[in-house]
Formats: C-alpha cells, structure tokens, sequence
C-alpha cells in the first residue's frame, strides 16, 4: 500500500523516532507547526478517527497514553492532542495520527504571571 505512515513504521522511510513499542510510532512531525510537535501513529493502518471500529478501543487510548508518556518526557507542562479527521478536517495522511503540539512554554508563562498595570 503507498502510504507514507506505514512506510515510516516499517523504516522505508526515514523519521525521527521518539517511541516506539510493537503496536505504535512516534516520531518528529517534518513540518513542525509547534515549537514541539510529534505525530503518534499505530503500526496497523487505520483511515482516521472515521474508520476506527470497537475493537480498536484498545489501541487509540495506547495512542492517547503514548503522546501523555512523550510529552511528559520532554517536560511539556501543557500541550494539545489533536486528530485532523477527513479532508475537511484539515487530514492530508490517511493513516490516522495523533498530533502532540507544545512547546510554548514562555507565552504560557508570562501568561500565567499576574495582569501588569503599567501606571502602579
Ligand atoms: P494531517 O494534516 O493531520 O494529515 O497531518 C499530516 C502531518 O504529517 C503533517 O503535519 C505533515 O507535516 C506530517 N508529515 C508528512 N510527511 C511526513 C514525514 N515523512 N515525516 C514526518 N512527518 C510527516
Ligand atoms: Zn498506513
């Protein structure tokens, strides 16, 4: 089959890989639309979140926990999970993937400071 997600799990392509087990690969997304960002794709092909039937429960939420164990690794405080579904859905790869997007941690922390009143 001539998709670019499957050809990264099974290394015809390249990638920088940051996870993997026997079920899922991470790797570094190539056109980065976060100062971090990861795509987080199961070894066995699934469409996208459209396709998924009950017996894949088991491994979106190991899709889920793996992007957790990521972030939590790189010191992410937060970040977004994101599953572009179908075209309109912004889904250009039909192999399904979960976006981990982060790494914005100096807005969030200037964010998080009290409001500044600049006359006080
Ligand atoms: P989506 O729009 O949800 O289908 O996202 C597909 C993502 O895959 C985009 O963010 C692309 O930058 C990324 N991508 C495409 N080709 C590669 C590749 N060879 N290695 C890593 N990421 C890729
Ligand atoms: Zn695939």
């Amino acid at each position: 089959m001539d998709c670019v997600f499957c050809k990264i799990t099974k290394k015809e392509i390249p990638s920088e890989v940051i996870y993997e087990d026997d079920q899922l690969l991470a790797f570094k997304d190539i056109h980065p639309s976060a100062p971090i960002h990861y795509l987080v794709v199961p070894k066995e092909h699934i469409q996208s979140i459209a396709h998924l039937e009950e017996n894949h429960s088991q491994i979106i939420s190991k899709v889920i926990y793996a992007a957790k164990a990521v972030a939590a690794q790189l010191g992410m405080k937060g970040y977004k999970l994101v599953f572009n579904v179908g075209r309109e859905g912004g889904q250009v790869i039909d192999h399904l993937h979960l976006h981990l997007l982060g790494g914005w941690s100096k807005k969030a922390d200037i964010e998080a400071m009290p409001h500044p009143r600049l006359d006080k």
